[in-house]
């Protein structure tokens, strides 16, 4: 039933989580379920790491989870496996989260009037703080100037505009 796993889009999210999570995935492709041992014995990574990004993959319901006894210890076994539905849900929201993040950047510059000493590494300054130094940069100690940020809201609305497309796509 794997081969039905879309492999591009599950290697993409999966890579949000590190290298080790994406050898883990290409495990968890294999088969319809495996357990954390399984896991330690197929790669190099330690069980610990293992179980830390299983749990975090798990926290995002990207894998699913079944527990069992082992009869003879009576310890938890977890059994793993993929959760390819959830992978454009997580996606989605991944995406959300970004507008928001880009919005709140688009706010700020609309909202303040910058003033930059035109030296690179130095930041541009808003004007209640320009007003404080001075109009002297606190770190290269040049004169501060008006800085237009029309292309940087531009850039910033290009950005939002493009994952909007994506989103509906
Ligand atoms: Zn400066």
């Amino acid at each position: 039933m794997f081969s039905l796993v879309d492999e591009e889009p599950l290697m993409k999210v999966f890579g949000l989580f590190g290298e080790e999570a994406i050898e883990i995935a290409k495990i968890l492709m294999e088969t319809t379920e495996t357990t954390d041992d399984d896991i330690a014995t197929k790669t190099e990574i330690r069980l610990n790491d293992i179980r830390k990004i299983l749990y975090k993959l798990y926290s995002y319901s990207l894998i699913g989870l079944r527990r069992t006894r082992d009869k003879n210890t009576g310890w938890f076994i977890f059994h793993w496996r993929l959760q390819p539905d959830q992978l454009e849900g997580f996606i989605l929201n991944k995406k959300r989260r970004m507008i928001e993040k880009f919005e709140t950047r688009l706010e700020y510059e609309k909202n303040h009037d910058f003033y930059y000493c035109f030296t690179a590494g130095c930041r541009q300054i808003p004007f209640e703080e320009a007003m404080e130094v001075l109009f002297q940069c606190p770190v290269c100690e040049k004169s501060l100037i008006h800085f237009d940020n029309d292309q940087i809201i531009d850039a910033i609305t290009k950005k939002i505009d493009q994952i909007q497309k994506e989103l509906i796509e």
